[in-house]
């Protein structure tokens, strides 16, 4: 393996808008067996939508809609961008005691009624039960959206379907990496049931869904154990312990400066398209110094 090599393969990924660390990143991205991807934001386009809203216990879409984006004003994440958009920002009502519940959703209070936004793990652990919209979240989330739950004074309120379709060039750039012989895995923060259906359409491999911020890492030191070399691309915050526990971590463009950081390998282009190039040129340098 003679350095002159390494190096003029790492400037090779360069022109593919692929930036290595460092020659030992390009060496071990060369050895690889399985790809780990964050959903949101890395298979996704991270931009969710919604799609549909379903109410319960007498309330109307516009008051669920109202309590609903008040909440998520106070929020970063992208389906707090999805119910915003979907409200207007006109009038919406002040929040009190907001708090952002890691991996679960979000609560606060407003004109005088206790809210909860997030998914049925946050409901349940408050004691709300689900069941007048437990038919249209299962619909919902066999389809690939993710369903949000809103709660009123502890009662559920509405459904918020939100949907975050494919990147276009996810899909080929996947099946272009399990024909090189890696096994694809998602690993994610949403349900199950979304996760698997968005995993499908995908083409990938293996789900592990309603995995909570802190698991990722965690999540990739199992896969570990079981003797594979795990790369984990992703562009969150939340992926940079993930990132930094892989044995190469990938951050696409555009992401957090954290995930960025953490990461042996950037992609200059937010697509998988890179992942797949980055792969193909370590593999392809690594060959010609033996
Ligand atoms: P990921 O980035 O993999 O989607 P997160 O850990 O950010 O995972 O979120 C996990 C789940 O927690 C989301 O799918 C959603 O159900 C719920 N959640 C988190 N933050 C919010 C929020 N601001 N509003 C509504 N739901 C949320
Ligand atoms: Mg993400």
């Amino acid at each position: 393996a003679t350095p002159m090599s390494i190096i003029s393969g790492v400037g090779r990924a360069a022109e593919f808008g692929v930036l290595v660390r460092d020659a030992d990143a390009l060496q071990r991205a060369s050895s690889l067996d399985t790809l780990v991807f964050d959903k949101t934001g890395t298979l996704t386009r991270g931009k969710p939508q919604v799609v549909a809203i379903k109410t319960a216990n007498g309330f109307t879409e516009h008051q669920a809609l109202r309590f609903a984006a008040a909440l998520e004003q106070g929020s970063s994440h992208p389906l707090a961008h999805a119910i915003l958009e979907k409200a207007g920002d006109e009038g919406l009502p002040t929040v009190q005691n907001f708090r952002t519940l890691r991996g679960l959703g979000v609560s606060g209070e407003a004109e005088g009624c206790n809210l909860l936004l997030g998914n049925q793990a946050l409901l349940s652990q408050q004691q709300v039960t689900v069941r007048e919209l437990e038919d249209e979240m299962a619909s919902q989330a066999a389809q690939g959206a993710t369903p949000v739950l809103l709660a009123v004074d502890g009662k559920v309120a509405a459904l918020l379907a939100i949907r975050d379709p494919l990147r276009e060039d996810s899909v080929s750039a996947l099946q272009r990496l399990h024909r090189a012989g890696y096994r694809l895995v998602m690993l994610t923060g949403d349900n199950p049931t979304t996760a698997k259906a968005i995993a499908k359409e995908a083409g990938i491999d293996e789900v592990i869904a309603g995995v909570l911020p802190d698991g990722k890492a965690d999540a990739i030191a199992r896969l570990q154990r079981e003797g594979r070399r795990v790369a984990m691309i992703g562009d969150g915050i939340n992926d940079a312990p993930a990132l930094a526990r892989a044995d190469v971590g990938i951050a696409m463009g555009g992401g957090s400066d954290v995930a960025i950081e953490t990461a042996a390998i950037t992609l200059m282009r937010h697509s998988l398209t890179g992942v797949a190039d980055a792969l193909a040129i370590s593999k392809a340098t690594l060959r010609n110094m033996k």
